[in-house]
């Protein structure tokens, strides 16, 4: 449907870390078979790129950007490049996300402050901007991606992340009471265990052992038996996205199968 004909959408972290569907890249096309233009952002260029072939092959029009999250100056340049092509922004998902495992004893401070960095920090630099900007074009929707491990332990010591997305969903709900009188909406959603390249890897990484086989033993743990797909979290954010979503804000929206009972 053309729920979103017409609008503009930044998603940050756009591409996926290693062949495949991530979160970001499903939603670039979501978003744009639902009527936006996309502008695909990644720290890579490379998979800013092929966001942006995604969504051309989806029949949407794109505009790959490259630049860190983390970076003030290289967002600055970012969103001047996405208002030269497309005139304006109405919607920002907040995507980017990296993490480390590690307890209070094994992350590096730097490692640390970069996490902080990429998955916090990046939430001001990219409000700040846009958010004028929404203000002045009548109003805008942001979403940001958290993950469960930000509301309960996940069962891994995944400390940095962990915190970082607990702040995630407070900075939405801070934003989104500064924000309501500009008819700005922010809100957060949460997934689950979604299956893409990026936890595929992880839970190889951390169970030292086939990848399948922990996907397995992970998907008993959910309800549904199942992960997620990087489709289900995407539906999710164009919603919120969207006027059907016109008087939600300052929320979440978990995409679990069930896991957290939230
Ligand atoms: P991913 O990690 O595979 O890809 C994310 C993309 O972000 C990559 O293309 C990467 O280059 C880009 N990126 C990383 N750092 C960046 C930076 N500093 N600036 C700009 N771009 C940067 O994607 P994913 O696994 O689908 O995760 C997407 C989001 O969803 C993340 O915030 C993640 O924490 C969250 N999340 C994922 C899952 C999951 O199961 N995959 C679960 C919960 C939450």
């Amino acid at each position: 449907d053309g729920r979103l004909a017409g609008k503009i959408a930044l998603v940050a972290g756009a591409g996926s870390s290693a062949a495949g569907w991530s979160i970001g890249k499903a939603s670039c096309v979501t978003l744009a078979r639902q009527g936006a233009s996309v502008v695909t952002l990644d720290a890579d260029l490379a998979a800013a790129e092929d966001a942006a072939h995604e969504v051309e092959l989806a029949g949407g029009s794109a505009l790959p950007v490259r630049a860190d999250v983390a970076d003030a100056h290289a967002m600055q340049a970012a969103v001047d490049a996405a208002r030269r092509r497309y005139g304006r922004i109405d919607i920002l998902q907040a995507n980017a996300g990296i993490g480390k495992v590690g307890g209070p004893e094994d992350i590096s401070l730097e490692d640390w402050n970069r996490i902080q960095q990429v998955n916090v920090t990046s939430l001001l630099i990219a409000t700040r901007l846009l958010a004028p900007m929404m203000r002045e074009q009548g109003g805008g929707a942001i979403v940001t991606v958290s993950s469960v491990a930000g509301i309960r332990y996940t069962g891994y010591p995944h400390l940095a992340y962990s915190v970082s997305k607990a702040a995630v969903i407070h900075f939405a709900r801070m934003a989104a009471q500064q924000y309501a009188p500009d008819r700005i909406r922010v809100n957060t959603v949460i997934p689950g265990l979604i299956d893409t390249p990026r936890v595929a890897r992880n839970v190889a990484r951390m169970f030292d052992e086939d990848a399948r086989a922990a996907s397995a033993a992970r998907d008993r743990q959910v309800p549904m038996g199942r992960m997620g797909t990087p489709w289900e979290v995407a539906n999710a954010v164009a919603f919120l996205a969207s006027d059907e979503a016109s008087y939600i804000t300052g929320t979440e929206l978990v995409v679990d199968g069930g896991l957290t009972g939230k």
